[in-house]
């Protein structure tokens, strides 16, 4: 299978240049690096470098779950995976892990990372500290790339619940930094510090006296900084961002879920124009740079009564092409929602392509089932991989159902959840033939952070350490099965998600073993080396 796509590369596989180019810029490197204290050493990489992995426990991830020590890798893919393996003359970069863990590159096949890539201001991830001093030392680390007058921004995937204090940080504790500093949480509320503050309230826009905003303000105050400080330029700079920071996590692939729809901008965090808001990583895609491979689905929000029916989904599915592109981006379905009701869900199955929806309740994961067997029953599913997302609550009697259709379903989406036994049903899903996999669904509702939603899996607690999962948990083997291997169904690729002769060279070396340290440990675990495709995006080895 491998082979067929092999010829559908782009110029990222050329090997003519990307070596040549500021790979890997300063750009939030500070705020994931600062806090470590560890020198970034790759600044720049040839690429792709042949790289022979020696004395390391690899989680291969395969049918097996086979752990092996070494690992080759030449002109991107792995050609040797094994205990012995024979290590061929050439340039070849020899890498001593010293019994560290690796992973196969992890596959987020479901989150809102163009989203995250479109934000205004210098958009500084703040998912991997827990606790405000950490916070502050990763803005204020931030601020020496930032120019005198730009704002720092943290726009969606950050909470209040993931401090130890349980709170964001105030407007006194902000002015610690040097910059206008602005916080919008997917939870928890939005602040800004005293610089913030007066540039917003010159826009007219209302901040409490503490930095906090809140009610029509908030819609405003982002629709105010996206005017401001919103250009291709930027984009382009935010996206390559969002991409590396997550890279330093150990993400390699994203499977983006889309935005609503807004034509000019908005003060919405879910909103942005769907039909441009692709070209910053398009641009990065052009210059040979993308850190990670990014995998595009469509929403679209037809009415189910307009008329004429489907004006959106209608031309789409005429005028694209689903899983058009290369290795580095990829066109997908449509979703995370299909719109048009049954009517637009007998379109995508007649024009043959992927839909996904998601469910926040028992009552609309009902339903929607119950829509996709009234069009399965005229145009056959099975095979199209249809996909229903979060399931919270997804009693077996559904998983079968489903299962029937061939359809799949997508988990996560936990740390910042709060109640008892909030699901999914992890467990009961691990027992089940239903396909299924990990996505954060991160980027506006909640965090990206892979390990943080990992150690949720995992423990059954949220950010706050409050139990939301009962007995649905699932063992570290399981968790990184459905974010690599298992993912591999989600995105249509085998040649991804585990590290076997003749897939893509993704991997990411870790600094901790994620296998056995603790739960509260694991939700700090980085990347030292993240490789995508055999290029080095993320060097941190010491
Ligand atoms: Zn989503």
């Amino acid at each position: 299978m491998w082979k067929v796509r092999e010829a559908n590369v782009a110029k990222n596989d050329a090997g003519d240049g990307l070596g040549r180019r500021q790979f890997l810029g300063s750009a939030g490197a500070l705020a994931l690096g600062g806090l470590t204290g560890a020198k970034l050493l790759a600044q720049s990489q040839p690429a792709p470098v042949d790289l022979v992995l020696t004395n390391g426990k690899i989680h291969t991830m395969d049918s097996a779950n086979r752990v092996v020590s070494q690992a080759l890798i030449q002109n991107g893919r792995f050609t040797a995976v094994s205990n012995n393996v024979s290590v061929p003359r050439g340039n070849i970069r020899r890498i001593d892990l010293k019994g560290k863990t690796v992973i196969p590159g992890l596959i987020d096949a479901h989150n809102h990372i163009v989203l995250v890539g479109n934000r205004p201001g210098w958009h500084t991830p703040l998912e991997h500290v827990f606790t405000l001093p950490d916070a502050i030392a990763a803005l204020k680390a931030r601020s020496a790339e930032v120019p005198v007058g730009e704002f720092i921004t943290t726009c969606g995937p950050v909470s209040a619940m993931q401090f130890m204090e349980r709170r964001l940080p105030t407007l006194t504790e902000l002015d610690a930094v040097n910059r206008p500093v602005y916080i919008q949480a997917a939870q928890g509320g939005t602040r800004t510090n005293t610089q913030g503050k007066a540039w917003l309230e010159a826009k007219g826009v209302t901040v409490g006296a503490d930095g906090a905003i809140a009610g029509p303000a908030l819609t405003a105050a982002l629709l105010a900084l996206r005017k401001e400080f919103l250009t291709p330029e930027t984009r382009k700079r935010s996206a390559m961002d969002a991409l590396k920071y997550y890279a330093r996590l150990g993400i390699t692939t994203h499977r983006d879920g889309g935005a609503f729809h807004s034509e000019a901008l908005s003060g919405g965090l879910a909103n942005e124009n769907t039909y441009t808001m692709h070209n910053p990583f398009l641009a990065l895609h052009r210059d040979g740079t993308m850190p990670a491979r990014l995998r595009i689905e469509f929403l679209h929000q037809d009415s189910p009564t307009a008329n004429p029916p489907l004006p959106t989904l209608g031309p789409r599915l005429r005028n694209a092409f689903p899983f058009f592109g290369d290795e580095w981006i990829k066109t997908g379905g449509i979703g995370e929602f299909t719109g048009g009701g049954v009517e637009g869900l007998r379109a995508i199955a007649k024009a043959g392509w992927r839909a996904e929806d998601h469910a926040l309740s028992l009552a609309m994961v009902t339903n929607l089932i119950k829509d996709r067997e009234t069009v399965n029953a005229e145009i056959p599913l099975s095979g199209l991989r249809w996909i229903i997302s979060h399931v919270p609550e997804f009693p077996v009697d559904l998983a079968n159902r489903m299962n029937a259709m061939g359809m799949g379903v997508l988990v996560g989406w936990g740390p910042l959840r709060t109640g008892t036994n909030v699901g999914p049903p992890y467990r009961m899903l691990m027992g089940h033939p239903i396909k299924k996999g990990y996505h954060s669904d991160g980027g506006d509702i909640t965090i990206i952070n892979p390990w943080v939603n990992f150690a949720t899996i995992a423990s059954g607690k949220n950010l706050a350490g409050q139990q939301i999962l009962s007995d649905q948990t699932l063992t570290r083997q399981e968790v990184l099965w459905l974010a690599t291997a298992a993912n591999k169904w989600f995105i249509e690729e085998d040649d991804l998600g585990s590290i076997e002769i003749g897939n893509h060279g993704d991997l990411a070396v870790l600094d901790r073993d994620c296998f056995t340290v603790s739960d509260d440990d694991l939700k700090s675990t980085r990347s030292l080396l993240t490789v995508v495709g055999g290029r080095i995006v993320h060097e941190q080895l010491g």
